[in-house]
C-alpha cells in the first residue's frame, strides 16, 4: 500500500503537469504487460506518452550532425587543466596541446567534479555506479518501459527484441572500477524479472555493463555559469536522466554560454550550493536501477 501511495503521488504530479497518465487496476496493468504475474501488483500508472529511446544511434546521428556543420571534435582527448587568462578568456591545457576559448562548458558526467577541480573550483556532485544488462533477443512481446518503484527495477524491449534493464543495488560511489559490473547485480535483477515473468527463467544475458549516475546534493543539475570563475558554465549532476534531459539542457546551456540569462536555469544556478550551512531541499526517493 506504501507504494501504491508513493505511485499515485507521482501520477498526480505527472497528471497536474497535464501528461496523459492513467491510473490502471492489477487487470489493466496485466493487459498492457502481457505474460505478467499478477501476483503482488495492486495498480499501476501508465503515460501513453512516454517512449523509450536508445542513447547509441541519437550519439551518433549528433556526433555527424556537429561535424557536417564545421565542429571539430577531438575524441579522446583528455582536459587537463582549465586556468583563467589575463584579458578574460580561459585556457584549456588538453591532450590536443592548448586551446583558448571565451567559454568552457563542463559537461563531464561522472567526471564533472573532477573537471572542476582541475579549473581550480568546487562543484558538489559525486559519481554513483550503476549496472545494467541486456539480453538476447526474443519476438516483440512488451510495449511500454516497465518501472517499480519499490526496487528501482525498471526494463523495456529494444527494436531488436533484447530486454534491457537494471534494478537498484547498494552502488559505489567514486570514479573507481569503470565499465564493471558484478554478479550480485545480475543475481537480484534476475530474481526480479523472473518474479514478473518465470517463462522467462531460460533467457540468456548477453552483455552488462555500468556507469556513472552524476548526482548533486539535491538530485537536481546544476547549471550555468559558475560563480568563481568567468567563462566556466556547468551542465552536470543529471543523475540517471541526463539522456532525456539532452535535448533541453542543450539548448539552455548553449544560450547560457553566450551570456544570456535564462530564467528557466535559476533553480539550477551553481551558486546555490555556495553556502554550506544553507538547508539543502529534499532528495527525490524515487530512483531507478
Ligand atoms: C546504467 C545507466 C542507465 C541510465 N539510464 C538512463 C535513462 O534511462 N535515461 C536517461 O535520461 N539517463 C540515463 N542515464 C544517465 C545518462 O547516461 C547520463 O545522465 C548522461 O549520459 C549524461 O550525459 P553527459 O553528456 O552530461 O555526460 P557523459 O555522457 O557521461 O559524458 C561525459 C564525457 O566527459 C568525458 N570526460 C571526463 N573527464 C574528462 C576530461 N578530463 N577531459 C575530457 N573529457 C572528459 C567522459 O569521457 C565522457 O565522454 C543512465 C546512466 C547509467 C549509468
Amino acid at each position: 500500500p506504501t507504494e501504491v501511495e508513493r505511485l499515485r503521488a507521482v501520477h498526480r504530479t505527472v497528471t497536474r503537469e497535464g501528461l496523459p497518465s492513467r491510473w490502471l487496476s492489477s487487470e489493466e496493468v496485466a493487459r498492457r504487460i502481457p505474460g505478467v504475474s499478477t501476483a503482488g501488483i495492486l495498480g499501476g500508472s501508465y503515460l501513453a506518452s512516454d517512449g523509450t529511446l536508445y542513447p547509441f544511434p541519437v550519439i551518433w546521428g549528433l556526433f555527424e550532425a556537429v561535424r557536417a556543420s564545421g565542429v571539430e571534435v577531438c575524441l579522446g582527448t583528455e582536459v587537463y587543466r582549465i586556468s583563467a587568462r589575463d584579458d578574460r578568456r580561459l585556457s584549456v591545457d588538453s591532450a590536443h596541446g592548448r586551446l583558448d576559448a571565451d567559454c568552457v562548458v563542463n559537461s563531464a558526467g561522472g567526471w564533472s567534479s573532477e573537471v572542476a577541480r582541475r579549473a581550480g573550483v568546487d562543484l558538489p556532485t559525486r559519481p554513483v555506479r550503476h549496472e545494467i544488462c541486456a539480453t538476447e533477443p526474443l519476438k516483440p512481446f512488451l510495449d511500454p518501459m516497465v518501472v517499480r518503484a519499490s526496487d528501482g527495477l525498471y526494463f523495456s524491449q529494444t527494436m531488436r527484441g533484447e530486454l534491457v534493464g537494471g534494478i537498484s543495488v547498494p552502488h559505489t560511489e567514486g570514479l573507481g572500477p569503470g565499465m564493471t559490473t558484478s554478479a550480485g547485480f545480475l543475481v537480484r535483477y534476475a530474481r526480479a524479472v523472473l518474479g514478473l515473468y518465470p517463462a522467462l527463467r531460460d533467457l540468456r544475458v548477453l552483455r552488462a555493463w555500468s556507469g556513472y549516475y552524476d548526482e548533486s546534493p539535491d538530485g537536481l543539475p546544476i547549471l550555468g555559469p559558475d560563480p568563481s570563475l568567468p567563462g566556466l558554465v556547468h551542465a552536470a549532476g543529471f543523475g540517471g536522466h541526463g539522456f532525456m534531459l539532452a535535448p533541453a539542457i542543450g539548448r539552455l546551456v548553449a544560450a547560457a554560454a553566450l551570456g544570456e540569462r535564462t530564467a528557466e536555469l535559476a533553480p539550477f544556478a551553481p551558486g546555490r550550493f555556495a553556502n554550506p550551512s544553507a538547508p539543502v531541499r529534499n532528495r527525490e526517493k524515487l530512483s531507478l536501477g
